[in-house]
């Protein structure tokens, strides 16, 4: 069993796999280590990676790119209309207002979802790697941009499922780039903490987080970000040409999808030969539209000036970060540069400028992500073993927890999660209820995504206590390992028992003692004051997960936080009773995943199936020449009586002929027959070549005798 690491980048994917001597980062079929994120359908079969790339100028509606940005999200959602305008593929909105990518598959037209395509990528990516280590693949750590909301990671979580692969983190991007840096420098961060920034600017997003490594372990600070990256300079650019060459030519590339897309690909390969050099360089288009040729011209500086405002973009990213992480210009130690957009040079020219250093490029610019997911994953996974380092990520957004306060039309609020707060984590939030209630978990702050809410957890099964006073309920609202928020349990304080189990309660209060727990800042005072609610910590320690609810540490947990253990008067020991939940949030429900899932097995038995059929047709048509070739004038043709001979190349040329009209579309069984049935007369021609070639002297002896 291996194990990989998945960058998904909006243009291209990257894998990696940790084997016993180190991380690899995996070619495909194409011996590529980029794949780019694109699938295409072409009547009997999906084409995936490097060849669908190739084939889009002439698949344009049935290829599709683009949809990492889409994950998660509702057609009519204001960034999916943005991001539709650069996906040539149509693309509707479904019945229930998901985004449904309509393509023509096995004849017909079908939908699929951001996800599913997602998934098929996945399923290419994990074939590349089930073929590059020749052993399967199962569990995974997938890379995910740091400003994913909680939609999205759901999103991605689920495509992965639907693909098959077992995720055992969700990894922010920058995260991982940051261990690909500190798990081999361990030794550096021996004498003090070393503070690096990690710049990464893509196809369509630019991250930056600041991380402070000591030894063994690495802690993210803070992130800043914008959706921007290599393809608005594309854009910028396309923009200038395409008036130059309305005005020269008169020629409107932005009314041919061809064209535009041409267009964009020859943009692409300008503006990487700008960034190693400073001279005018050509574009030259043939036959670009209308037959006619264009040509034109540009410098860097050129260039520079039509994006100044992502450029102004970027500057201010990189400030937001400096001001948030809070470090100040010399407490940094590096500025690390990766993602291909970072190869240009005034973006190198900004981080020079902001942070007062050159920047630094000891990582694989293209590879470092999905070689720090890979480290992650060798780290986590039983399957490998590598030496451990820590990595404590951060929330990306302030997270609150919201209810209806009992007996009152207002709603009580508190902030469970600021901003950058360590995760994974867990905290438990105490409210005082005599009924049913809904809790909702929503975003402290603005993010890019439309809906605030991350979702709604109904606690039931709650009433007041004999004496008509509210219960002590607890919610543990928990930060998971792939930055999900979420309430892992509702759990319900029951008084009543505790006291009759006063020998339980003496043997809580000591080990209570022993874990020093205690309770955290009351946070409860923006919450009705009848409601107290209370925030209390508890660490995940990064990796272990936390106890489970309704144990025995849970109990001692809450006995900690009444703090009566030791009073031999009351004598109390708390059972902790497990609230059923109702709960609403984002991704599939179980049902369409299984659906999916068995949708996406069968296109694979499908692809399988239609790639022996090709290689079944491919083998016969191959088959027809080389025979013929040996049979007329080649190495065959003198063991063979002509009679003979003359009926098997008529059998070949009808075959040839066949192959293009009738036989073009068969089943595989069809071709195979054929060629079975032509081998039974060939093999015995060749079984006499064999022979006279091992002994040609009685051969010769034996045609001289008839
Ligand atoms: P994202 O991280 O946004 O999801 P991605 O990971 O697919 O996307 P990368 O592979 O890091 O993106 O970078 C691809 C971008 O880098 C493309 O826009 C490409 O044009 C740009 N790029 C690659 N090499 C160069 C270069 N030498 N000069 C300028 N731009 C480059
Ligand atoms: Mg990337």
């Amino acid at each position: 069993m291996s194990v990989i690491g998945i960058d998904f980048g909006n243009e291209g994917c990257y894998v990696a796999a940790a084997r016993s001597g180190g991380i690899e980062t995996l070619a495909n079929d194409y011996s590529l280590r980029a794949t780019p994120s694109f699938v295409a359908f072409d009547g009997k079969k999906r084409i995936i990676g490097v060849a669908a790339k190739n084939q889009q100028v002439t698949n344009m509606k049935n290829t599709v790119g683009g949809f990492k940005r889409l994950l998660g999200r509702k057609f009519n959602d204001p960034h999916v209309q943005h991001e539709l305008k650069s996906i040539p593929a149509r693309v509707e909105a479904r019945s229930d207002g998901s985004i449904g990518i309509k393509v023509n598959y096995l004849n017909e037209d079908q939908h699929f979802s951001p996800e599913q395509l997602t998934a098929m990528l996945f399923t290419k990516l994990k074939e590349t790697s089930a073929s590059a280590m020749q052993t399967q693949v199962n569990d995974c750590v997938i890379a995910c941009p740091v400003f994913f909301t909680n939609a999205e990671r759901r999103a991605l979580l689920d495509a992965a499922q639907i693909a098959g692969l077992n995720v055992l983190r969700l990894m922010n991007e920058t995260t991982a780039t940051a261990l690909a840096y500190g798990f081999y420098k361990n030794d550096l961060f021996e004498d003090k903490p070393r503070n690096v920034i990690f710049v990464d600017f893509g196809h369509s997003a630019l991250q930056v987080s600041a991380c402070v490594f000591t030894k063994g372990k690495l802690k993210m600070l803070a992130s800043s970000w914008d959706q921007i990256g290599g393809r608005d300079f594309d854009l910028a650019l396309a923009e200038h040409f395409s008036k130059e060459f309305l005005e020269r030519y008169k020629i409107n590339a932005k009314t041919n999808a061809r064209a535009n897309l041409r267009l964009l690909t020859e943009i692409e390969k300008l503006k990487k030969q700008m960034s190693a050099n400073s001279t005018k360089l050509p574009l030259n288009i043939e036959c670009f539209l209308d037959d006619v040729d264009v040509s034109s011209s540009m410098q860097r500086s050129q260039m520079e000036e039509l994006v100044a405002p992502v450029l102004e973009r970027v500057e201010a990213t990189f400030k937001k970060l400096l001001a948030e992480s809070k470090l100040t210009i010399d407490e940094i130690h590096s500025v690390e540069i990766v993602g291909g957009s970072t190869r240009i040079p005034s973006i190198k020219q900004l981080i020079e400028k902001v942070f007062n250093k050159p920047a630094s490029t000891t990582l694989n610019q293209d590879e470092a992500v999905s070689r720090g997911a890979a480290l992650q994953c060798a780290i986590m996974s039983p399957a490998v073993r590598v030496r451990e380092f820590g990595v404590t990520d951060i929330q990306n957004y302030a997270v609150k927890v919201l209810w209806d306060a009992e007996g009152s039309n207002s709603n009580a609020e508190v902030e469970i999660f600021p901003q950058f707060h360590a995760s994974p984590f867990s905290r438990l939030v105490t409210i005082a209820r005599k009924s049913p209630f809904s809790a909702s978990i929503v975003y402290g702050q603005p993010v890019p995504y439309p809906d605030q809410t991350i979702g709604v957890w109904k606690i039931k099964d709650i009433k007041p206590t004999e004496r008509g006073e509210s219960q002590e309920v607890k919610l543990k609202v928990r930060i998971n390992q792939n930055g999900i928020v979420l309430i892992s349990s509702a759990t319900l304080v029951d008084r009543k028992e505790l006291e009759e189990a006063a020998a339980a309660g003496e043997q809580a209060a000591a080990e209570e003692k022993a874990t020093g727990e205690q309770p955290a800042a009351n946070s409860g005072e923006q919450a009705d004051a009848q409601q107290e609610a209370y925030c209390e910590n508890e660490d995940d320690n990064n990796t272990s997960t936390a106890s489970s609810p309704g144990g025995q540490g849970w109990a001692q947990r809450v006995k900690g936080w009444f703090g009566s253990g030791n009073d031999k008067a009351k004598k109390k020991t708390i059972k902790a009773i497990e609230l059923p939940m109702e709960i609403s949030t984002h991704g599939f429900y179980p049902n369409e995943l299984t659906n999916y899932t068995q949708q996406e097995s069968k296109m694979i038995a499908n692809d399988q199936k239609e790639t022996e059929r090709i290689d079944a047709k491919n083998a016969l048509e191959e088959f027809v020449y080389d025979m013929r070739n040996k049979l007329q004038g080649g190495a065959l043709e003198r063991y063979v009586v002509e009679a003979e001979r003359e009926a098997i190349v008529a059998q070949l040329n009808d075959l040839e002929n066949w192959l293009y009209e009738d036989g073009e579309d068969c089943e595989r069984e069809t071709y195979t027959t054929r060629l079975s049935s032509l081998l039974q007369q060939t093999d015995p021609i060749k079984h006499r070549s064999q022979e006279y070639e091992q002994c040609p002297a009685v051969f010769d002896e034996l045609k001289n005798s008839i």
